[in-house]
């Protein structure tokens, strides 16, 4: 998988993939990408690349003519084109599987109140909200997609570790234990140095379920009646 991210912060887009997963499926030839400077297509000796939102109203808006030819420059039009955005659809773990089937994608980094919409209009295929919040930088939001898709490549990490994590069926992930088997007093829980591994899958899976009940009502709501069953199984909290 290629990405593309458009960006005002290249140094902070390049030490992420300079950084472990992505720096490994990057030496590994999984994934490969481009950090563009949107500044260097600014026509200006200030190199200026935002100005004040028509109508008035707090800061300022990432003008559509050196954002554009950034794009035009890595023919976003030819490829899926993602702007992160407050505003956005909620990327899920199955919108991020979904982005992983690409063989390309090409990330707008919004910064200050966000892009000239007639750039979303021209070039962007999806408008991708992390969370209901809002942060300052695009940046972050960008690097959140992309690890969350191309953990999702082929040979980047395990299946098994794919295969075990949160939202995979519907669930969260059970309570994980390491060394020591006693810590401030607490014992990790018996069964799991037991060596039985069907109790083992079997304890895993309650807790899961629990776990998904407790923090996670929505999700819980949606489980099927013998999965929800489990949750009030004999030994639960
Ligand atoms: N004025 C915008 C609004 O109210 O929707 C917020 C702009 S935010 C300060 C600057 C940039 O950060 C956005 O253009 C977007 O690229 C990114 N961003 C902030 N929060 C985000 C979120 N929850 N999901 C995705 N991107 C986000």
């Amino acid at each position: 998988m290629t990405l593309t991210v458009l960006t005002l912060f290249p140094d902070f887009v390049e030490s992420y993939f300079a950084t472990s997963i992505a720096a490994r499926a990057v030496a590994r030839g999984f994934i490969e990408y481009r950090a563009v400077n949107i500044r260097d297509f600014a026509q200006d000796r200030h190199g200026t690349c935002d100005d004040a939102p028509y109508g008035g109203g707090a800061g300022m808006v990432l003008m559509p003519g050196p954002l554009g030819r950034a794009l035009d420059s890595v023919e976003a039009l030819k490829k899926r084109t993602v702007f992160p955005t407050p505003s956005g659809n909620l990327l899920t773990a199955s919108y991020a599987r979904e982005l992983s089937e690409e063989r390309e994608l090409v990330l707008i980094c919004g910064r200050y109140e966000g892009i000239d919409q007639r750039i979303v209009d021209l070039y962007v295929d999806d408008e991708i909200s992390i969370g209901d919040y809002v942060l300052s930088s695009g940046e972050l939001a960008a690097l959140v997609i992309v690890d969350a898709v191309i953990r999702l490549g082929e040979g980047v990490i395990s299946e098994e570790s794919l295969r075990e994590e949160s939202f995979n069926g519907g669930l969260l992930e059970y309570p994980q234990y390491t060394r020591p088997e006693v810590f401030a007093g607490m014992q990790v829980p018996e069964v799991l140095l037991s060596g039985n591994h069907a109790n083992i899958r079997e304890w895993r899976l309650r807790e899961s379920v629990r776990k998904t009940k407790r923090n996670r009502p929505d999700l819980f709501a949606r489980l099927d009646d013998d999965l929800k069953g489990i949750a009030s199984d004999e030994g639960a909290k």
